[in-house]
């Protein structure tokens, strides 16, 4: 049996995971699981999990959970981020999935392989905020990082029985997202609604916008760029708008292998959790003749500037992955509550760009900081 504690069970990854879970009964426990503030869903999954440890983010939350959880003395109720650290340094679990969405993903992540858990990582902020503190010290703890991203998870299959080495690119599909072929003049007019219809996947409402943006293509080129020690500009994004091809790895004597699928987050998570093993999953399969014809273009970044912007926080490194995230998480929060256009996006991003001072090889503190003073300038 395998123990696993889920960090974000109340999201799209992490109800996912459960429901992998669900599927495995005896194969997968879930010891430890944590949420945000959403003390109904989170109360239902406890009383379903029996987990040992429940962590609510929320102070307030915390405690209406303990409330209502006063029938389960088993259950350990715990609040905020020494609630995380305590849940995810806590050696009943072999594995922790990282649902969480942001940088608070940072702190518990390093926590958990510090105490050698390995790391179903779906939280791509700690990566590309921290990747220079992760990769290394998961090195040293010898603790695998799983990645649950869908195309990393690809490039991560297509990586199996060849060497890293011999990795000559690493083509990054997108599906191109609600936008796909306008152009500025459109994009000004489009609100969030319009850009939470993703065409293929079903994700949480952040990460959704970052899809509509192609900030979300950006912090996975930089994601990939840690997680398989590939440069930047060795990671090419391509369009493809049928989401079937997930990603693919070009060789050195030019094969290209990839790895295909349903756009069902549940595989890569399935994936990582029985690596290096398969299991069976109650799941739709492919159907090629239904698919009919695959497609692929390259990126508009004059128009989508998230990439470009990415791309250009990548090669700086340092702390400015950090501004380049933390701005957009605070302008999708404001473009979410209608406050700014979809096009002032990009504006706030590379605003808080070129005011920030980088600072090259941070530590936890000093990201932390970048994420602060970033976050102050709205
Ligand atoms: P969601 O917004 O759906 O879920 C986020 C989870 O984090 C929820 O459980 C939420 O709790 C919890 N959370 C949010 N803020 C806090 C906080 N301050 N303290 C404690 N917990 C908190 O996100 P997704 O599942 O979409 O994404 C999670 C991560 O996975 C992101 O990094 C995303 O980029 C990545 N990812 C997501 C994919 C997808 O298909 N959704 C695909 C690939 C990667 P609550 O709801 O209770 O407040």
């Amino acid at each position: 049996m395998k123990k696993i504690s889920v960090l974000g069970s109340t999201g799209s990854i992490g109800t996912q995971t459960l429901e992998v879970v669900r599927q495995n009964p005896d194969k997968l426990k879930v010891t430890a699981m944590s949420a945000g503030k959403n003390v109904d869903l989170f109360e239902k999954q406890v009383r379903e999990f029996m987990p040992a440890m429940a962590v609510m983010g929320d102070e307030d939350a915390a405690k209406d959970l303990k409330d209502r959880l006063s029938d389960l003395p088993s259950v350990k109720v715990l609040s905020g981020m020494d609630g995380m650290l305590e849940m995810a340094s806590d050696p009943g679990s072999d594995i922790m999935v990282t649902a969480i969405v942001g940088m608070i993903g940072i702190r518990p992540t390093i926590a958990a392989i510090e105490s050698g858990k390995d790391i179903a990582l779906a939280n791509k902020e700690t990566l590309v905020c921290a990747g220079h503190i992760i990769m290394p010290l998961a090195k040293k703890m010898g603790v695998k990082i799983l990645p649950v991203d869908s195309e990393h998870s690809a490039i991560f299959q297509s990586l199996q029985g060849s060497p890293s080495e011999r990795i000559a690119r690493i083509i990054l599909t997108c599906s191109g997202g609600p936008f796909r072929g306008m152009k500025k003049e459109d994009l000004a007019k489009k609100t969030c609604e319009d850009a939470l219809k993703h065409p293929n996947w079903n994700m949480g409402r952040k990460i959704t916008i970052d899809s509509a943006t192609l900030v979300n293509k950006g912090l996975e080129v930089m994601e990939a760029s840690w997680l398989f020690g590939v440069e930047t500009d060795r990671v090419c994004v391509t369009i493809h708008p049928q989401s079937v091809l997930h990603s693919a790895v070009e060789y050195v004597d030019g094969a290209v292998i990839g790895q295909m699928g349903t756009p069902d987050m549940k595989l890569p998570i399935n994936y990582a959790l029985f690596y290096p093993d398969r299991m069976p999953m109650n799941a739709q399969k492919l159907d090629l003749f239904s698919v009919g014809a695959l497609t692929f273009e390259k990126p508009d970044t004059d128009t989508f500037r998230g990439l470009a912007l990415a791309i250009k926080a990548a090669k700086t490194g340092g702390t400015m992955p950090t501004v380049f995230n933390a701005a957009n998480e605070e302008a999708v929060a404001r473009f979410l509550d209608h406050k700014i256009g979809f096009l002032d996006i990009y504006d706030d991003i590379e605003k808080a760009m070129d005011d920030h001072r980088v600072i090259q090889n941070p530590s936890v503190d000093e990201i932390l900081e970048a994420e602060k003073n970033a976050r102050g300038a709205f």
